[in-house]
């Protein structure tokens, strides 16, 4: 039976619903509206994709979207001011800077300026300390979403094994502290992994986030498995593709995520439900 696709345009189109109607509540509450500070350096194409559809959504839920448009020649003393700046304004509730940034600019030393109380992205060493103690806060978006799709399912995960493809610090590692959060059995698999297929063959869950088109053979995929695809890759035909060969993995896995359509969109959702927190823990 083909997988059961995993929805993630229907989804947070949910959790946006209700974002806007915690957000119509707090300004009727008379508080202000939660204010998310997107800063974009540089004119990377993606980025300013990726860019547009977080303010669009922020404006969407009834919170205020804040531009720092800079360009590519910014000096990271200016960047960190403009941070400094950011997190002394009240009216700051979150403050996100589109990676990449250019390599004159550290992203580490951008990522540690932020207030961890404002870091709606959760890659600060601060909110990423308290996931791995499973005192999370503010918790890394992709991931995040991630984990509501495979809420959604409906499935236990507790003791299933999932085998996470990448470790970046904004998508493998935190993915896979939230999945031991949850009491998966976890491998970490990177590009130094030996026998990647062998590995995936054994997992109840996938999560790809490598990078690469079409990476993940149907063949490996687990009957049943719940497979969900971080990757967004251009293809030769200009449109996007996940890291998952999607059309055989289809054939195997129970749940399947679609690229576009599927983790995307719960990251952005992600993004607000955390301004929100956010916000809420400021007023406290
Ligand atoms: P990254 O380049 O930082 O990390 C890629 C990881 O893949 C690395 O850890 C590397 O070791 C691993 N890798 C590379 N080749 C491999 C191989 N042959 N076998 C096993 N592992 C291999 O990328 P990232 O920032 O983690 O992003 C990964 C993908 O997810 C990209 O396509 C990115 O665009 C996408 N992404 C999507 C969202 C979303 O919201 N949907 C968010 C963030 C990133």
């Amino acid at each position: 039976m083909p997988a059961q696709i995993l929805d993630g345009k229907t989804l947070a189109a949910r959790v946006t619903d209700e974002l806007r109607a915690r957000v119509a509540a707090c300004i009727a509450a008379g508080r202000a509206a939660p204010g998310l500070a997107v800063v974009l350096v540089g004119e990377d194409a993606a980025s300013q994709v990726y860019v547009r559809n977080k303010r669009r959504t922020t404006d969407g839920v009834g919170m205020r979207s804040l531009a720092f448009d800079l360009p590519a020649s910014v000096s990271e003393s200016e960047l960190l001011a403009l941070i400094g700046r950011l997190n002394d304004d009240p009216s700051v509730n979150g403050i996100l800077v589109q990676l990449p940034l250019p390599a004159h600019v550290s992203a580490e030393r951008v990522i540690e300026a932020i207030d961890p109380k404002k870091d709606v992205d959760g890659f600060h060493p601060y909110n990423i300390g308290r996931l791995v103690l499973r005192m999370p806060t503010l918790r890394p978006c992709t991931p995040f979403g991630c984990m509501r799709l495979l809420a959604a399912t409906g499935e236990d995960l507790v003791g299933r094994h999932a085998v996470v493809i990448g470790q970046s610090n904004i998508v493998g590692r935190p993915m896979a502290l939230e999945l031991l959060m949850a009491r998966c059995t976890v491998t970490i698999c990177h590009s130094a992994t030996r026998d990647l297929p062998g590995l995936v063959r054994q997992a109840d869950i996938v999560v790809a986030a490598i990078g690469k088109a079409n990476f993940v053979q149907g063949s490996w995929i687990k009957d049943g498995a719940m497979v969900i695809d971080v990757g967004i890759n251009r293809g030769a035909d200009g449109k996007l593709v996940g890291d998952v060969d999607f059309e055989a993995a289809r054939e195997r896995a129970g749940w399947l995520t679609p690229v576009p359509g599927g983790v995307g969109p719960m990251t952005i959702a992600t993004l607000l439900s955390n301004t929100l927190q956010a916000a809420q823990m400021q007023d406290a």
